[in-house]
């Protein structure tokens, strides 16, 4: 198995690293995160994940698209959960895409770790590329392992953001007043 892992952030990156030395499975990261605004924030957790898997000697693809105007436009009118559809779709269909063109046998998410995300649209959405695109969809419940992500990224001193990612749960967010910007 050769596997193409789509990180949306250090921290969950910590726990699946963990995760597939355990089970002795080859991967390689992915970083593409259009849906995170601003564009500090976006750089800042992209910059996380490309030192933190440096540290690991892990290989990378980094795609830095940023696409505020998106979010802002298109996406304004729709509810959190046909905004997440979207946001989910184009992100993991990307990495699959990517996969197939690399020689990836699999390809996978780390969002399936968050329990804040809708976890059996991230299951489908990941099936549904993966057939687009003829790549398998390694699936696993990581929930389990969240926590012990955060412990990781807590003594590694890994950033950890306050919100999903987009403008929209920025504004939602009940950390906003802690996020700091310099
Ligand atoms: S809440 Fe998160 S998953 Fe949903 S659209 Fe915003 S960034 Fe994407």
């Amino acid at each position: 198995m050769k596997l193409l892992l789509h990180v949306c952030c250090g921290p969950c990156l910590a726990a699946f690293d963990e995760y597939f030395k355990q089970k002795g499975i080859q991967y390689s990261g992915y970083f593409y995160n259009p849906n995170i605004h601003p564009y500090l924030e976006n750089t800042r957790r992209m910059r996380t994940f490309m030192e933190y898997a440096a540290g690991l000697g892990l290989e990378t693809i980094v795609d830095p698209q940023f696409d505020l105007a998106t979010w802002e436009n298109k996406l304004g009118s729709l509810s959190d959960s046909e905004r997440c559809a979207y946001c989910y779709k184009r992100r993991i269909e990307a990495c699959a895409k990517t996969a197939a063109a690399n020689g990836f046998t699999h390809f996978t998410t780390t969002l399936l770790i968050s329990p804040y995300q809708d976890h059996d649209m991230l299951r489908e959405t990941g099936m549904r590329a993966g057939e687009k695109f003829r790549v398998e969809f390694y699936y696993h419940d990581f929930r389990e392992l969240y926590r012990h992500g955060q412990d990781i990224a807590r003594e590694a001193g890994i950033y950890r953001q306050k919100y999903c990612g987009c403008i929209y749960s920025y504004n939602d967010s009940r950390f906003r007043e802690k996020i700091k910007w310099d």
